[in-house]
């Protein structure tokens, strides 16, 4: 299987890049980049494919900016955007990212119109609700991830809190990749078993928890600039999940239409089953007063910037619906 990368000279691009050739079920990684970044990203493939030969791995990797070379990709990564500072929120980025993530969207659906894109570009709630309009793919090949990498780094919290294997914490943030992003503390579960009912739970701050992991990327942006190898790794899971027609039920941003309590005309992170044609179906989850609330506000605000971003796009970038 084919996959892309847009924006292969980024930190999270080439690390995606990379974490994706080492995958079995990939056999081809194009790196695709801009006409100026070719040198660059030309030395990325070819660093790659010493690691690759070090490891046994056979993978073709082909460095370019020639958007032909996407035909036939089964998934195509979109990571371009205008670098974030950890001064800046991810809504500062917003209407340069908008204009960048249109534009390639246009490219995918004419030389990869069959491939799922996988948006990684922040604000990534709004920037796949961009590509799905201007990509004109149907909503279950347009998916945006955040809320994974989220309930991945939330898993991680609550395995050190409890002392636990990671493996057996089953938890999810959904909502927005963002502040408005939501816990749903009441399905969550340590193997099997509410986590409510663990002696540690009366030490647990929830508060605490979701600040860590609202603040997580910026943190590390702070500390080394960018993060790489938790998205990096959250996107070829996602990548291994939909070539292998696995079915899990993964957070990821989709375009939701009142599917989950009335929300509609917005994308947000909820859980969806995934295969091989992308999202099989949104999982209407059941959330207790608290959460649904704060969903209902994620989705409002969400919407509302979605609105202000498409509106000052009006008649700047394509849009096919
Ligand atoms: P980065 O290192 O600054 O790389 C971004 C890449 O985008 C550049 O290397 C460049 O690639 C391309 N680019 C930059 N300016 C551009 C422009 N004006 N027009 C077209 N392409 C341009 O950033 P990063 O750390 O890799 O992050 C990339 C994006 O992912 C950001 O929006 C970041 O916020 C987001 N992100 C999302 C998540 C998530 O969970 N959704 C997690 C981490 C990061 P080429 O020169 O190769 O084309």
């Amino acid at each position: 299987m084919k996959v892309s990368v847009i924006g292969a000279t980024g930190r999270v691009g080439k690390a995606a890049a990379f974490s994706l050739a080492e995958e079995s079920v990939v056999s081809e990684v194009v790196l695709v980049s801009r006409e100026k970044s070719l040198s660059q990203v030309q030395g990325e493939a070819l660093d790659m494919n010493d690691a690759m030969a070090a490891k046994d791995i056979r993978v073709s990797i082909t460095p370019t900016s020639n958007f032909e070379d996407i035909s036939d990709s089964k998934i195509v990564v979109i990571t371009s955007g205008v670098p974030r500072t950890s001064e800046m929120t991810r809504m500062d980025v917003a209407v340069p990212n908008a204009k960048i993530v249109a534009e390639y969207a246009c490219l995918v659906a004419k030389h990869a119109p069959e491939s799922i894109i996988l948006v990684i570009t922040n604000p990534v709630d709004i920037m796949t609700y961009v590509a799905y309009k201007a990509s004109g793919f149907p909503r279950s090949r347009v998916i945006g991830l955040g809320n994974h990498l989220d309930s991945l780094r939330l898993k991680n919290l609550i395995a050190k809190h409890f002392n636990i294997h990671v493996s057996e914490i089953h938890t999810r943030i959904i909502g927005e990749h963002g502040d408005h992003m939501v816990l749903l503390l009441s399905s969550t579960s340590i193997g099997g078993i509410l986590v409510k009912d663990f002696p540690q739970y009366q030490s647990f701050d929830v508060e605490t928890i979701v600040d860590k992991v609202k603040n997580a990327g910026s943190y590390v942006i702070n500390k080394k600039g960018a993060t790489e190898y938790g998205p990096a790794f959250a996107i070829s899971n996602t990548v291994k999940t939909i070539i292998n027609d696995e079915k899990r039920i993964l957070t990821l941003t989709t375009y939701l239409d009142g599917e989950i309590y009335g929300v509609g005309d917005v994308c947000l992170g909820v859980p969806v089953k995934l295969g091989i044609n992308g999202v099989e179906r949104i999982i209407g989850v059941k959330m207790n007063d608290k959460e649904l609330e704060d969903f209902i506000t994620a989705a409002k605000t969400v919407k509302k910037a979605k609105d202000e971003i498409m509106a000052t796009l009006e008649g700047e970038i394509n849009l096919s619906k």
